[in-house]
């Protein structure tokens, strides 16, 4: 039987991630509570649907959620008449939004009771990743949920990993953004050194691109603008990745870590130099602009 697949948010993430579904013949419909991701959809041939009321049906075989935040993920899927009230029990449940480990949990908990298949599956990659159907996948959930969403999400990824049950999904990710958050500080502040020592910047790129410093956001996304074709840094960093959702990914990493005791110095100082910039009015930017708070006065890059 043919797969029914509803798709919720189709933002930056979710509408490529679609399209890859779409590309791949699969059946599928999309919803956002955004006119204008609706009409984005709609322009690249998506299947759209107005009103959530008419979303799901019986009839419904997967939903996928691609949502900013715990709050969003928690109202679709538990809301009166929200996803958890109209699938039927052999529907599996994916949300591959970044959102808090507890409200993942909780979901997954209220699936279960429901006799309902889910998998929190957040994912790396960028918007990049969304398009080349290269993202990593992080999952958690039970093994048997886990084997049946497998082919689905290869279709939208590169590398599918079971990190462990519900909500490990987004331990892991809180994990990996930690990071990426610290090393597009690092990156930022190394680049932005080489400008105030006079080095050609795409010298020390290239070099740091070989050499021990490499990281993701220099290798692949670099904070500023004339090294890799395609990246924010080069259309006036627009997102992307917003810094408002590093902020995000960055609170919950902290979070997390007081509650389990860890130490995470960088992690915390990460957080305080992103929350400072979006503060100040820069959380729709991508979050690769937070160079430009590094680089103080020897930032020379045009910037809206
Ligand atoms: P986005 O803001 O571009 O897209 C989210 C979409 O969800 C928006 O279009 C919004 O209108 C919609 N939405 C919000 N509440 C809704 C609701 N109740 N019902 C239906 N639609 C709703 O965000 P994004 O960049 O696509 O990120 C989505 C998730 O993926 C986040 O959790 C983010 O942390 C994670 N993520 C993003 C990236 C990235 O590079 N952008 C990479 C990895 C993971």
């Amino acid at each position: 039987m043919s797969e029914n697949i509803v798709f919720i948010g189709v933002g930056n993430m979710g509408n490529p991630m679609a399209c890859n579904l779409k590309k791949a013949g699969k059946k599928i419909k999309v919803f956002d509570v955004s006119k204008e991701m609706l009409n984005k959809a709609i322009q690249k041939g998506l299947e759209v649907e107005e009103k959530f009321e008419d979303l799901i049906n019986s009839e419904t075989s997967i939903v996928i959620t691609m949502l900013p935040e715990g709050k969003n993920s928690k109202d679709v899927y538990l809301k009166p008449n929200g996803i958890l009230d109209k699938v039927s029990s052999d529907c599996l449940l994916i949300d591959c939004s970044t959102i808090d480990i507890s409200t993942s949990k909780e979901i997954g908990d209220e699936a279960n009771k429901k006799g309902i298949k889910m998998i929190d599956a957040p994912v790396s990659g960028g918007v990049m990743g969304a398009q080349n159907a290269t993202l990593n996948i992080m999952v958690g959930g039970a093994k048997e949920a886990f084997e049946k969403a497998s082919p689905i999400l290869k279709l939208m990824g590169k590398n599918i990993y079971h990190a462990g049950n519900i909500g490990s999904g987004n331990g892991a990710k809180i994990c990996n953004n930690m990071s990426l958050g610290i090393t597009m500080i690092a990156a930022s502040e190394s680049l932005m050194l080489a400008k105030r020592l006079n080095i050609d910047i795409k010298k020390v790129h290239e070099i740091m691109k070989n050499a021990s410093g490499n990281s993701w956001p220099i290798s692949v996304y670099p904070p500023l603008p004339g090294l890799i074709d395609g990246t924010p840094s080069n259309n006036n960093y627009k997102p992307g990745f917003s810094a408002g959702m590093m902020n995000k990914d960055l609170k919950l990493a902290n979070e997390c870590a007081e509650e389990v005791n860890a130490t995470t110095p960088l992690g915390k100082m990460a957080l305080d130099i992103y929350s400072k910039f979006c503060e100040d009015g820069n959380g729709t930017k991508d979050f690769s602009a937070i160079s430009k708070v590094i680089g103080g006065d020897a930032w020379d890059y045009p910037i809206d």
